[in-house]
């Protein structure tokens, strides 16, 4: 089974609910990692038993970022906010370089986050 990871900012929380929510039947094909509170929040909701790290200003993007290093995570969506400085940036400028180094598909925003699904789901077909 392949893995996505999910991470989403504060400010993006509600948009990650969203795009989750129109992507479930999906998403449940695939085993789910996401930063603490944005995992919690859709295993609330979605209940898709999306596996939870710490959070992202905790290391949580590092931990993704790990599993990305050690090839565990196939895609990464993650709904960063542009808007707002983030305490933990340099973790978050890893967790993208990280995606770099080991040519791992990552959706920085909704639309793109959209356009790697769709082609997921072609793939399944
Ligand atoms: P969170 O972490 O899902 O625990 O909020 C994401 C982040 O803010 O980096």
């Amino acid at each position: 089974m392949q893995t996505i990871a999910l991470i989403a900012h504060d400010a993006k929380k509600d948009e990650m609910l969203d795009f989750v929510n129109n992507h479930k039947d999906l998403l449940k094909n695939f085993h789910l990692v996401a930063t603490r509170t944005t995992g919690t929040l859709i295993n609330k909701n979605y209940q898709l038993d999306v596996e939870t790290m710490m959070s992202g200003p905790l290391g949580g993007d590092q931990q993704i970022g790990a599993m990305i290093a050690t090839e565990k995570v196939d895609y990464v969506i993650f709904l960063r906010d542009p808007l707002t400085s983030q305490p933990h940036e340099p973790d978050i400028n890893a967790l993208l370089r990280i995606c770099d180094v080991h040519n791992i598909p990552l959706a920085t925003n909704r639309k793109s986050a959209h356009i790697i699904l769709k082609y997921v789901s072609n793939k399944m077909d």
